[in-house]
């Protein structure tokens, strides 16, 4: 049998760590075995799902330094590897299910779907909906078919006993079979949702190892049963514990930078990403912090993957990132790094225009121009003493922008002047007086290049963290005023 993983990302916003963390585990679990790595796009979420999303999954991963044998970009036997361009192929085994009696059309609506959890809850029962809840009479059923009622096709779940699901990692997982629902296999557009399209797609790519993060346990009984169903050997299921913040709750970007574009803006190098991506839970057999993608490749063991949840922490990678520098990289190595990172024709020229106007010689341009190369500004809080807004008020400003900037749709300066304006409306500021503070979060001084264009340039993540270390050195907000702001910008929305 040859080994075959795969990694499967939704491309619905930024490329994400734990994506990396998850490629990398799986592409070393094949390459150990001689195996193959696939790369699928699970885009069956029309609506959150985008091409600039996918792009940016497939750089970074790259950037990274894993390399995939098959995929939407490379090709392969098994495509396509973007599920939103199998749909077919999906009708097709829902249709197969319905036929064999393991899956049927449900013609409730939104409204009797809430009424029969309502009676549920009630009654002090569990919410998950079963084949025998959601049953019409006949005559009703009838009727909506012909009528031709959106619909949904449901898988048929049993109502008691326990399903027992093997992991390579933990002990057999027991679920009770009482609290899962009848799942939606196709959705009433006839799009798939990700359980059937993951399971058709694993079996249809040859998929013999599912190394996935922890969050989909839960899944695992439905997809144990849809193998079941079509008669198909599932592949055998590793759950990898999930990526922790240093104060343990999961990783999230409202605590950490999260995107890979980001830890790239910032001016890690992959080689050191990696590999501390590779010490999340897992360790070389002689326990060394600083190793290559090739050699963890050879030496890699996932029984070595222990289940504490492991700390993605800055600091450490910072450490290394610099141990990389200093020990990997000579001269030569060295400017080619700051070349491919900002120093290129690509993003100097972006610069030009902002700087052009505004300087006599040459020697001005660094100066004026520094912010766009480099980290997390050196400010403090006096430096926001010119901004005439109390305290709160200007925490809360920066907050509510990092929250907008958080779900803004594109990155353009146009969309962020969008942005801008309303929040300077709701604050009832003249937008130079908001842009104030903004100004001297992003270039770190009060006087520079235009901060529109720098957000545009620096990208999502660095502006974001830009702001947030501006609401940091400010003091930071309290629970009690996160409640507040929290209500205020719910309302806003
Ligand atoms: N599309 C899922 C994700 O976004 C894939 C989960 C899996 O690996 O089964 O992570």
């Amino acid at each position: 049998m040859t080994v075959r993983t795969r990694i499967a990302p939704s491309p619905t916003g930024d490329p994400h760590v734990g994506t990396a963390y998850i490629a990398l585990f799986n592409l070393c679990f094949a390459r150990q075995h001689g195996g193959q790595f696939i790369l699928r796009i699970e885009d069956t979420d029309r609506v959150r799902s985008t091409a600039e999303s996918e792009q940016m999954i497939l750089d970074s991963l790259r950037w990274l330094g894993l390399e995939w044998d098959e995929g939407p970009d490379v090709g392969g036997p098994h495509g396509p590897y973007r599920q939103s361009e199998r749909g077919d192929i999906y009708a097709e085994y829902a249709r197969q299910l319905i036929d064999a009696g393991h899956a049927f059309k449900c013609y409730r609506t939104s409204e009797e779907l809430d009424d029969l959890r309502e009676a549920r809850k009630a009654a002090g029962m569990h919410l998950a909906l079963k084949p025998a809840d959601l049953a019409l009479p006949s005559d009703e059923q009838e009727r909506r078919e012909r009528e031709g009622w959106p619909h949904v096709v449901r898988m048929k779940v049993p109502t008691t006993g326990t399903c027992l699901v093997e992991d390579m990692l933990r002990d057999t997982i027991e679920v009770d079979w009482a609290q899962v629902d009848a799942q939606i296999l196709l959705k009433s557009d006839g799009m798939p949702t990700y359980h059937l399209a993951n399971v058709v797609d694993d079996h249809l790519m040859g998929i013999t190892h599912v190394l996935r993060g922890e969050e989909w346990i839960n899944s695992a009984p439905k997809h144990q049963l849809l193998y079941e169903y079509f008669g198909w050997q599932m592949p055998v299921l590793c759950h990898m514990p999930l990526l922790r913040n240093p104060d343990k709750s999961k990783l999230s970007k409202r605590k950490n930078p999260t995107s890979i574009n980001y830890y790239r803006r910032m001016g890690f190098l992959p080689q050191a990403v990696t590999n501390y991506l590779g010490r999340m839970g897992w360790s070389m057999p002689d326990e060394r912090e600083k190793f290559s993608l090739d050699e963890m490749m050879t030496h890699f063991d996932i029984q070595r993957v222990s289940l504490g949840g492991p700390v993605f922490d800055l600091e450490k990678l910072t450490w290394l990132n610099g141990l990389y520098i200093r020990e990997d990289l000579d001269d030569k190595a060295f400017l080619k790094a700051l070349l491919e990172w900002a120093f290129n024709e690509e993003y100097v020229g972006q610069i030009l225009p902002q700087v052009r106007t505004r300087v006599e010689t040459l020697s001005q341009v660094a100066p004026l121009a520094g912010h766009f190369f480099s980290g997390l500004p050196e400010i403090e809080e006096g430096d926001f003493d010119s901004v005439k807004l109390g305290r709160e008020e200007l925490v809360k400003l920066l907050q509510f922008l990092v929250w907008r900037f958080e779900i803004a749709p594109a990155w353009h300066k146009e969309v962020l002047l969008g942005e801008v304006k309303s929040l300077a409306a709701h604050f009832d500021l003249k937008m130079k007086d908001f842009l104030a503070p903004v100004f001297i979060a992003i270039t770190g001084s009060a006087a520079s290049t235009s901060v529109m264009d720098a957000m545009a340039i620096l990208g999502s993540d660095m502006t974001r963290a830009r702001l947030r270390h501006a609401i940091e050195v400010l003091g930071g907000v309290s629970k009690k005023q996160a409640k507040r702001f929290e209500k205020e910008y719910r309302e806003l929305a």
